[in-house]
């Protein structure tokens, strides 16, 4: 199998369900006593979220760049960047890295497309949802996604940052996010995208009445296949 290199940390909360997820999948996949192989490199998500709060993305794309660049060195053959915010500097983090990145959102794409789903409703971060770069691409995959009305993109952002990637979950917010997909339904979504890594810790297929996409867990699944990591 395929060494992986994960760029984590963004946040802790967020890299800890990767790797569970990582070792359960391999384990399912396998069987007995197989678990992947990977590097992960886990930043201080305080100060990358204090150059989001800034917009200084200059200096945050030079950080995941050297830690890329340090991910392949170190002897990974492809890389993950583990949350969906920051592939808004996948351009920059890839400069004079030779190995590939799995991007999030194309792993995404793919599988809504692959339930035949075309207008998919997106809860994520205020970045991901109201800039251009990760709609763009599930736009250019052949999708039509729509994001949540201003209130529920804000508070979507603020419960994020403010409890989901501190580890900590309320039935309020719960609630709060259930009511947010029920509205992108009601407008028509016929799917939804978790499109940050820590909304799973709040949303499932459980809460949500049309298909529900786990970026974490689509992204998980894409990697192993990619490190070839299957049972057949
Ligand atoms: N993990 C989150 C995401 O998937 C948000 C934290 C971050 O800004 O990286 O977008």
């Amino acid at each position: 199998m395929k060494t992986i290199g994960m760029l984590g940390g963004m946040s802790a909360a967020s890299t800890q369900i990767y790797y569970r997820e990582l070792c359960r999948l391999t384990s399912e996949r396998l069987g007995g006593l197989h678990s992947p192989e990977l590097l992960i490199r886990s930043l201080d998500f305080a100060g990358i979220e204090a150059l989001q709060a800034v917009g200084n993305w200059d200096k945050a794309g030079d950080i995941l760049n050297a830690e890329a660049l340090a991910l392949e060195r170190g002897g990974a053959e492809f890389l993950i960047l583990a949350t969906n915010t920051m592939h808004k500097l996948v351009g920059r983090m890839m400069q004079g890295v030779s190995i590939p990145l799995l991007h999030i959102a194309d792993a995404t794409a793919a599988a809504v497309r692959s339930r035949e789903l075309r207008r998919p409703g997106l809860i994520a971060t205020a970045f991901t949802m109201e800039q251009p770069f990760y709609l763009d691409r599930l736009i250019a995959a052949g999708l039509d996604p729509i994001v949540p009305e201003a209130t529920d993109r804000t508070d979507a952002h603020r419960i994020i940052y403010e409890e989901l990637c501190r580890g900590v979950k309320t039935p309020e917010s719960k609630a709060r996010f259930v009511a947010i997909a029920a509205r992108l339904v009601e407008r028509g979504a016929d799917g939804v995208i978790l499109g940050c890594t820590e909304v799973g810790m709040l949303l499932n297929q459980g809460n949500v009445s049309v298909p529900v996409f786990d970026t974490t867990l689509i992204h998980c699944e894409a990697a192993l296949d990619f490190a070839g990591v299957t049972n057949d």
